[in-house]
């Protein structure tokens, strides 16, 4: 059964969309069948991903008000193993369409249900706000990664969340756990980063992720040519950081032995034993080869 993996933080620009995109298409990098949902009426994962505006298309909006099933929102993506169901600015009006709605909460859900045979991770991209839309994403998932800067009110707004969490527990969702806190924007090099580093590790203990996502030109390029940084520069910081993370999250459902092991290693590579070997598109020679980032 796949693992569904909400991203959600109530506030703004926090790096949500950027960590959606890149954890999905680091995972789907390693091999593994992997569906990003777009959550947001803003449709940035679906636009980052090089999707055009289209309201024709079968969107999230159309999954959430019962219109179309999860398998009929599948478009595929540049990379291989990575689908995406995008959103559109329609979703909106889901919010307040589905007020009245039987088993509101529940309606996406309801509509990944089927999928999570056929993929190994479902991540969802979530709207800055604890709306309808955050809530059925929060319904329909095993656990919430919450993307977070680290800056002096980072900490401000946080109990709201874990009070919504709270609450979906006692009553809508008693799986829902947290997968993690993930710093973004992250500059270690500042004294405020690293006391407010120290106080989210004292407030969230081990759910804070070890890996850390830097500021990094490259990711905030890459969804403007409509593609993960994966495809857009692997050699990046913010690539190698987004891998680290995937291979972090995989690790959290994963017994050490089942960890993805893509493709034979090349020949000068082989020494390096049970390391995840993530794929590479190479471009130039238009074909997918596999390196290892992680362990350069
Ligand atoms: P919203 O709440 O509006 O949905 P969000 O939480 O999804 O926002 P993003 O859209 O991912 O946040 O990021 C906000 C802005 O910061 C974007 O312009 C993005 O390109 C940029 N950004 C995110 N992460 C990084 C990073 N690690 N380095 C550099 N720029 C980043
Ligand atoms: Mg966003």
């Amino acid at each position: 059964m796949g693992r569904v993996i909400a991203v959600a933080n109530q506030k703004g620009g926090v790096g949500k969309t950027t960590t959606a995109i890149n954890l999905a298409s680091s995972i789907a990098a390693a091999e593994v069948d992997t569906l990003l949902v777009d959550c947001d009426p803003q449709s940035n994962a679906t636009s980052g991903l090089g999707l055009a505006k289209d309201p024709a298309r079968i969107s999230t909006y159309h999954l959430l008000m019962g219109d179309a099933s999860g398998e009929q929102g599948l478009q595929k993506t540049e990379l291989e193993q990575l689908w995406i169901i995008p959103a559109h600015k329609n979703l909106l009006g889901a919010n307040l369409e589905l007020v009245d709605g039987e088993r509101r909460e529940f309606r996406l859900r309801n509509a990944l249900a089927p999928l999570r045979e056929r993929f190994k991770y479902i991540v969802l991209d979530c709207p800055p706000a604890l709306d309808l839309l955050t809530l059925n994403a929060l319904v329909a998932s095993d656990s919430i990664l919450i993307p977070m800067q680290a800056e002096y009110f980072a900490l401000e707004g946080v109990s709201e969340l874990l009070d919504t969490i709270e609450r979906i527990r006692a009553s809508l969702n008693p799986e829902l756990s947290i997968e993690g806190v993930v710093l973004t924007m992250f500059d270690d090099r500042t004294n405020l980063a690293q006391q407010v580093t120290a106080e989210l590790s004292r407030y969230f203990g081990d759910k804070l992720c070890k890996t850390t996502i830097p500021r990094n030109v490259k990711l905030a390029e890459a969804p403007s040519h409509g593609k993960p940084v994966l495809l857009y520069d692997v050699r990046s910081r913010g690539a190698e950081s987004y891998i680290q993370l995937a291979k972090e999250i995989i690790g959290h459902s994963t017994p050490v032995q089942e960890m993805p092991t893509p493709a034979e290693p090349a020949v000068e590579e082989k020494q390096v034993v049970n390391a995840p070997r993530w794929k590479r598109w190479i471009k130039e020679r238009n074909k997918l080869t596999t390196i290892n980032i992680l362990d350069r």
